[in-house]
């Protein structure tokens, strides 16, 4: 079952996943609101839909005021997005998540999956972040690093501070990548996860690693006895 990014946001949240803060709006009016209570300069209006690509697609808009906000959010509500993620009917956007903007320093890839060929969890990262991984596999699979994670010890630390050092973190950067890493590995793992992908987790200004964007999907065999992720389902993003 997949989630929303404001959905994977909560979840990862409750795990110590710093994540911009955001509110979830269902009309271009409540987007106008939002913007004045996030009170920065530069938010980011977000269509909610179950695909990526949204970014290009004119799904993610910086917008520099309220009425921009209203007028982002009035462009996307209502209809479907189309993203070379989805079939050519697009997803239905309901809402949009209008977030917090970020002076954004570096863009990294990161996921928790689940590699079948060795039945073991995989931490995976890349410098590469923002860009789709699949195209970084095929032309620069060097800048992809990947850590076998034990089922009976977890993730440790030295290894998410291996994976921060391969990323070229800065020494005061690390503490907020291992702890980002280490959260995500409990997201997975607590909540049945089937993936959990962040692309991209930013390296901020001032030195703080958050998640920009979060795909979070969980094993369906799992609902239930995760009843609070099992109450996120959106049967609009589904084909009937
Ligand atoms: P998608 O993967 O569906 O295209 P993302 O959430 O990854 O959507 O957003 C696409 C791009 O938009 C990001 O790579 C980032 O450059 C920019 N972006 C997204 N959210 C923010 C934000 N809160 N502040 C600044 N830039 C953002
Ligand atoms: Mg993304």
């Amino acid at each position: 079952m997949n989630l929303h990014e404001y959905q994977a946001k909560e979840v990862l949240q409750k795990f110590g996943v710093l994540v911009p803060r955001g509110i979830v709006c269902d009309t271009p009016e409540a987007a106008s609101a939002a913007y004045d209570e996030l009170g920065g300069s530069l938010a980011v209006v977000k269509a909610q839909v179950h695909a990526g690509g949204r970014g290009k697609a004119g799904g993610v808009k910086l917008v520099k005021s309220a009425a921009e906000a209203q007028e982002a959010a009035a462009a996307m509500i209502g209809t479907r997005l189309v993203t070379h993620q989805t079939d050519a009917e697009g997803q239905p956007v309901n809402v949009v998540y209008v977030t917090e903007g970020v002076d954004i320093a570096r863009e990294i890839y990161m996921a928790i999956l689940l590699d079948r060929a060795t039945s073991k969890l995989i931490l995976m990262a890349s410098s590469e972040g923002g860009v789709e991984i699949e195209e970084v596999a095929e032309k620069t699979p060097e800048k992809i690093f990947k850590e076998e994670i034990d089922p009976a010890l977890g993730l440790m630390p030295y290894q998410a501070r291996k994976v921060a050092f391969a990323l070229n973190m800065k020494p005061e950067e690390i503490r907020g990548a291992t702890k980002l890493m280490m959260g995500l590995y409990e997201a997975y793992t607590k909540c049945d996860g089937d993936m959990v992908e962040i692309n991209p987790l930013v390296v901020t200004g001032d030195g703080q690693v958050m998640a920009l964007d979060a795909k979070v999907s969980v094993d369906g065999n799992a609902l239930f006895r995760q009843k609070e992720i099992a109450d996120m389902w959106d049967a609009s993003q589904e084909d009937p």
